[in-house]
């Protein structure tokens, strides 16, 4: 079952205001956006917003597991998705994705030193999105 917008602000605490409905309805839009992308999209429907209520709001919701921070090479994201996953990054345009989770026995056997309990996988994957393959020789890449 997914949790709207409503339910993951009542369930971090938060009143629900239709600024901090628009952070969750970003974070379904975009896929693993950071804070100034969130802040980005709500400022354009509610200018009025502060960078800083969005940086609150999301640090709330993290705080009681509404949303997820991963925290990537250039920055934190935010995702919706609380279950245990890995991602992959596209190295031209910062795209991130999900992957499966990674918590194999097969694959813990092989690569965990003996002795070690791992308590939570954070594997990132870099390479180059499909989006960013289909234009590479029709558009130069933007960084
Ligand atoms: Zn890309
Ligand atoms: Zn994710």
């Amino acid at each position: 079952m997914r949790h709207g917008p409503v339910e993951r602000l009542r369930a971090a605490g938060l009143r629900v205001t239709p600024q901090r409905v628009a952070v969750l309805e970003a974070l379904e839009a975009c896929s693993h956006p950071t804070a100034d992308e969130v802040y980005r999209r709500v400022a354009a429907r509610y200018p009025q917003m502060g960078l800083a209520t969005v940086y609150n709001t999301l640090a709330a919701l993290a705080r009681q597991g509404q949303v997820v921070a991963v925290n990537i090479a250039e920055g934190r994201r935010y995702d919706l998705r609380t279950d245990p996953h890995q991602h992959i990054r596209c190295r031209r345009c910062g795209r991130v994705d999900d992957l499966p989770p990674w918590e194999d026995p097969g694959w813990q056997a092989m690569a965990v030193p003996p002795g070690w309990a791992v308590e939570r996988w954070t594997l990132l994957a870099e390479g180059v999105c499909p989006a960013c393959s289909a234009g590479a020789t029709a558009a130069a890449p933007s960084s």
